[in-house]
């Protein structure tokens, strides 16, 4: 396998035009004594909406790569991929992130769960690992009850993963498996089970993404128990730190975390966590990149600005349609949206500060930020007005685009 560094980020843009600005937040965090890798990732879903394929995403990569002279790794994440649509990924990652969420919660055939209960029976009784207090039980129940809700999950996994290692070769990428896209949280003897799982299946994972106890929506902050998902995460990271020396994975295997842009409010706990423990983490934001953007265009005003409040419009009126793909990791209260006629009056300051994501600012309204996070469909089907306005204010977004990654994220997760 290619081995993945203790500290990695997804990014990535909707229109492949901010590589080399978030490239410079991640040197610029290198010149502050820490490196963080950069994982370039789309999904497909993305990739369907705006048209564009994963040869785009790798240039885009290579590209800023080559401007700023970055010496360290950098990888591309097929991200959320599935045998389905595998195929258009091969020739350009090197890292895939193997989505099984829709096996979850499906059963396995009746004489792979026996034997996994079999298997794992002397596991029965209490499961003390280091580091936690609290006792774990584990009764026949508790296997019974995690063979059928992940068992095939997993299986699935271990058929893509052989899959890509029989295309690619097993030592030409990094595999994560993600299962955040479920409805149901995996506590800390979830994930002990699921990397039992994965270990039988001969996957050598270096990032799990678990769904984490709490809401992770798309470009706002976490809703949520904060004591809960602290207590979690950490019990988490002390679960796989165990589960490596027990099942023989990667010695790197790491927390991934989704959906992980503007989640403010756990990232104190999650820095705390990881260097408390000597963990790695991987977190995702490519989320957050394109509406710094729009904030970019709409701060510069003029030409730019009316650009900015005609995807609002737009967006407003094509609700159901843009929020559809992402109803499950979006909470948008549509009485706390502004008319597109009010967004009209104002002025790119008033609309930049509206978007940005300041918490506790008078203007900042998350239901706002988060119609126009679903919303870059809009911008896609404006075509080259779109990518035009990007260009003629490159420098003014390019800012926006790293200050955000680099002050608002890189600086409250990693650096110490
Ligand atoms: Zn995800």
């Amino acid at each position: 396998m290619k081995e993945l560094a203790r500290f990695s980020i997804g990014i990535g843009d909707r229109f492949g035009m901010q590589g080399q600005a978030q490239l410079q937040a991640l040197a610029d965090a290198r010149n502050l004594g820490c490196t963080i890798i950069p994982v370039w990732n789309k999904s497909y879903r993305e990739h369907s909406i705006i048209h564009t394929d994963p040869s785009q995403v790798r240039e885009e990569a290579d590209r800023a790569v080559a401007a700023l002279g970055w010496k360290d790794p950098y990888h591309v994440d097929a991200d959320h991929i599935s045998l389905k649509t595998v195929d258009l990924f091969l020739d350009y990652s090197d890292f895939f992130t193997l989505d099984v969420a829709d096996y979850t919660g499906k059963p396995a055939e009746e004489a792979s769960i026996a034997r996994f209960v079999n298997k794992y029976r002397n596991r029965i009784g209490h499961l003390s690992i280091p580091g936690i207090d609290e006792g774990l039980e584990i009764t026949e129940a508790t296997l019974l009850t995690i063979a059928r809700k992940y068992l095939l999950a997993v299986q699935e996994a271990g058929k893509l993963y052989r899959y890509i290692a029989e295309k690619k070769g097993a030592e030409n990428f990094i595999t994560e498996v993600s299962m955040d896209e479920t409805d149901q949280p995996q506590g800390p003897l979830d994930l002990f089970f699921i990397l039992a799982m994965i270990a039988d299946e001969g996957i050598p994972a270096q990032t799990i993404a678990p769904k984490f106890t709490g809401r992770f929506n798309k470009g706002v902050d976490y809703v949520g128990n904060l004591a809960q998902f602290e207590k979690e995460f950490n019990q988490d990271i002390l679960v796989i730190a165990y589960a490596v020396r027990e099942f023989e994975l990667p010695r790197n295997l790491k927390l991934s975390v989704h959906s992980g842009s503007d989640k403010f409010s756990i990232y104190p706990a999650i820095k705390k966590a990881i260097y408390t423990h000597n963990a790695g983490l991987h977190l995702k934001t490519a989320g957050t990149t394109w509406l710094e953007e729009l904030i970019g265009l709409a701060s510069a005003g003029g030409s730019a600005l009316t650009i900015a409040k005609k995807i609002y419009r737009e967006a407003y009126h094509r609700f159901d349609e843009l929020c559809g793909p992402y109803a499950t990791v979006i909470d948008i209260n549509r009485d706390q949206l502004p008319s597109p006629d009010q967004v009209d009056e104002w002025d790119g300051d008033t609309y930049a500060s509206a978007l940005r994501h300041i918490e506790g600012h008078p203007r900042y309204n998350p239901h706002f930020r988060q119609l126009l996070h679903v919303g870059y469909k809009v911008a896609a089907e404006l075509g080259e007005t779109y990518r035009s306005a990007l260009k003629a204010h490159e420098a003014h977004i390019a800012e926006q685009v790293r200050e955000n990654l680099l002050d608002r994220h890189i600086r409250q997760v990693f650096i110490q």
